[in-house]
């Protein structure tokens, strides 16, 4: 018997265990594939919203205070477990935004950094891009950090840490009344004190026979560039598509968002359409093809607002899931916060804004 039982090993699970592991609790984490394969390995890594001025205030809050702990978590993960996330300090270029002002007021209020770069300084210091014709907006302060090695550094951290991964489905949970009494796999029954789901877009399906919880799959597809020799690292958004220049030169470019239902396969379409993206920004890449293709599985929410909660009626089970396009950059704090909870911990983030029962 475990103190807590988490479902779904993504970046939401996996940071729920370690604040969990971290308060000396023993946790249990079932993947039905392996841990870190779904919607988090697929991310780019942005550590921000990509536009924040069109996000709430709720989103807003578990981003900044994620984006203050993911150097010191980067470094202590690499340092425990000899795997580098690679947190990069790389900043933000706007381009073409016509909300730019909203922007700006946002940054102003918010203390967010920001410039306003002219044509002339875009030319000096982007001068690897294509000519840009008007003022952009540039903001220092975005890190970014590759998900598949902070992933692979989390995994390998928590096994360190004594946290024990069970690689099945959770078929349904075992609820003879209000209370949990264990997770049902192919055969063996898993019993915790408490249950938490971090299922990201599968959320709903665990709890269809009790409890109606929004979250949908909304599919993005993402396409990566060998590497280039780059001036700075500097991420790039224009309108809905942005570039990630990795540490080693390599160029992510994303992304589509779909309505496929739980379908998560690429598109010759979706490729084209990134390609031709990255290869019309950046003149280098005009004869270089993309290596490599992939798709994940957002879990969507009203608002984009996780849900970071206990369940009620149920006495032992809690919630954290449906962080759409911003699970990794909201991970630390949402997982803060559902530690806070499920420990009766003072909460450190206000947790109304995140309850199931929200309007
Ligand atoms: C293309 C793309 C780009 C993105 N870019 C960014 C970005 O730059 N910055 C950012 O902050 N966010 C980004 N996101 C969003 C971010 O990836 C997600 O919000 C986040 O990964 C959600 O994490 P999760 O742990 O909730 O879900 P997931 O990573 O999907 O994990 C859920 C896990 O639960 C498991 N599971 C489900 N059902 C069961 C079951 N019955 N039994 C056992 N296990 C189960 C799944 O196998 C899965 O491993 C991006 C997403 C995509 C798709």
């Amino acid at each position: 018997m475990f103190d807590f039982v988490i479902i779904g090993g993504g970046i939401i699970g996996l940071l729920t265990a370690k604040e969990l592991q971290e308060s000396g609790a023993s946790v249990a984490v079932i993947e039905k594939n392996s841990p870190g394969q779904q919607a988090s390995w697929a991310a780019g890594g942005i550590l921000s919203p990509m536009r924040p001025w069109h996000y709430s205030d709720a989103v807003n809050a578990i981003s900044s205070i994620s984006q203050t702990v993911y150097q010191e978590l980067s470094n202590e993960l690499f340092n425990e477990t000899g795997i580098d996330p690679e947190w990069l300090l790389a900043g933000m270029l706007v381009l073409h935004d016509e909300e730019t002002p909203d922007a700006l007021t946002w940054c102003k209020q918010q203390n967010d950094s920001y410039e306003l770069l002219s044509v002339e300084q875009l030319s000096n210091t982007f001068n690897h891009l294509k000519p840009i014709n008007e003022a952009a907006l540039l903001r220092p302060a975005v890190a970014t950090i590759r998900p598949h090695k902070l992933l692979a550094a989390l995994r390998a951290f928590l096994v360190k840490h004594g946290v024990t991964f069970i690689e099945q489905e959770a078929k349904h949970l075992v609820t003879p009344n209000q209370q949990i009494n264990g997770v049902q796999l192919e055969s063996d029954i898993v019993k915790g004190g408490e249950y938490i789901l971090c299922a990201g877009a599968w959320t709903p399906q665990l709890l269809r026979e009790n409890i109606t919880v929004d979250i949908q799959p909304v599919k993005g597809q993402m396409i990566c560039f060998p590497p280039i020799e780059l001036p700075n690292h500097c991420m790039v958004m224009d309108g809905n598509r942005y570039i990630i220049p990795r540490k080693d030169g390599r160029i992510v470019v994303g992304s589509t968002r779909e309505n496929t239902g739980f379908d998560a396969s690429t598109t010759p379409q979706a490729f084209k359409e990134l390609r031709d993206f990255a290869q019309a920004l950046y003149p280098a890449l005009q004869n270089i093809e993309p290596d490599a293709h992939w798709a994940g599985l957002r879990p969507s929410s009203p608002n984009s607002i996780p849900y970071i909660c206990r369940v009620v009626p149920f006495t032992n089970l809690s919630l954290n899931a449906g962080h759409y396009r911003n699970g990794i950059v909201t991970a630390p704090a949402s997982a803060q916060l559902m530690a806070d909870i499920v420990l009766n911990r003072t909460y450190r983030i206000n947790p109304t804004p995140y309850q199931l029962t929200r309007s």
